[in-house]
């Protein structure tokens, strides 16, 4: 038995959504990082995990199929993670391309915005940032407008322009709740809240909100995520204990020089919650010392 307890980061980002790494590039940071099982949660997206459990099987490190849904509830948007989805399941795919094509609309709008702001070009300039054209978002136009020199970061481009709220944000509908909880769970997965700590929710609507994630199946919420402050591991380890809540652990890393806190770099969870993964089969392979190129 190995003293070490595993490594699992449930949540990272590649080029087939807004990451900044290519799959294959991601699946050997978190092998490198001493990352056990990682999973990949592409927004909207399912179409990077062959690359990543590829290299994966090569670098013998566990690849769980996962996935982050955009929703709407409430009026605001809520990000649910799938964990262990069939990403060919036919539900999930369609309810995934229904919520992509709706995409390619909004970024038309938000570029007529910066074009009200005299800030031309950025259709195309979120594009060439977009590898994959299906899942172009807001991060593309902040990468395209550091570039610019609008502003010196991505985060300074959404606090100026794209949060909520701001002249360049475009109000948006993404899936319902319990459709998306639904193709996730369809799919074999689980559904956990992604940092649940990031939504202007008050104190009253963050417990309503949770209470109708349980109702609609819901599976967990992410307590130690690199969304969260250290304040906030205890805050939704609380919340996980009161809802009954599996509890997960991911990084949300997008890219080297965006991300603060690294793949596999978090603090493992509190040891008293039950994590998503405490029925997965354990992992018999032996991580291989170096991943091949
Ligand atoms: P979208 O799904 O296209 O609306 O984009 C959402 C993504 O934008 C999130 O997954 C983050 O990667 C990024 N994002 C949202 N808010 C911020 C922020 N304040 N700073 C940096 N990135 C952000
Ligand atoms: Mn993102
Ligand atoms: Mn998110
Ligand atoms: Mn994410």
């Amino acid at each position: 038995m190995s003293g070490r307890p595993s490594n699992f980061d449930l949540h990272c980002h590649s080029t087939a959504s807004d990451g900044v790494l290519a799959p294959a590039e991601l699946v050997r940071r978190a092998h490198a990082n001493g990352v056990d099982v990682l999973a990949l949660t592409d927004h909207d997206e399912v179409t990077g995990l062959a690359e990543a459990r590829a290299t994966a099987a090569a670098c013998a490190i566990r690849l769980v199929a996962g996935v982050e849904v955009s929703v709407t509830w409430g009026g605001i948007t809520i990000h649910v993670v799938g964990l262990g989805v069939d990403p060919a399941h036919p539900a999930l795919a369609a309810g995934l391309d229904h919520v992509r094509s709706s995409r390619v609309r909004r970024a038309e709008r938000i570029a007529a915005e910066f074009d009200a702001l005299g800030i031309e070009g950025t259709l195309a300039g979120a594009y060439s940032y977009a590898a994959n054209p299906n899942l172009v978002g807001r991060t593309h136009f902040a990468r395209f407008l550091v570039e610019r020199g609008v502003a010196r970061d991505v985060r300074s481009v959404f606090h100026r322009f794209l949060a909520t709220g701001k002249p360049g944000y475009v109000p948006h509908e993404w899936a319902q709740l319990a459709d998306a909880v639904g193709w996730i769970r369809a799919s074999g997965g689980r559904a956990i809240v992604a940092h649940p700590g990031r939504y202007r929710l008050s104190r009253t609507d963050l417990r309503r909100f949770l209470d109708d994630f349980k109702a609609a199946g819901g599976d967990g919420i992410e307590v130690v995520t690199g969304s969260h402050t250290p304040a906030q591991y205890g805050e939704f380890a609380a919340l996980a204990r009161e809802f009954g809540f599996l509890a997960s652990r991911g990084s949300d890393f997008h890219g080297p020089d965006e991300s603060e806190i690294d793949l596999g770099a978090l603090p493992q969870l509190p040891a008293d919650l039950t994590p998503v993964w405490h029925d997965w089969h354990r992992d018999r392979q032996t991580r291989a010392a170096a991943c091949p190129a």
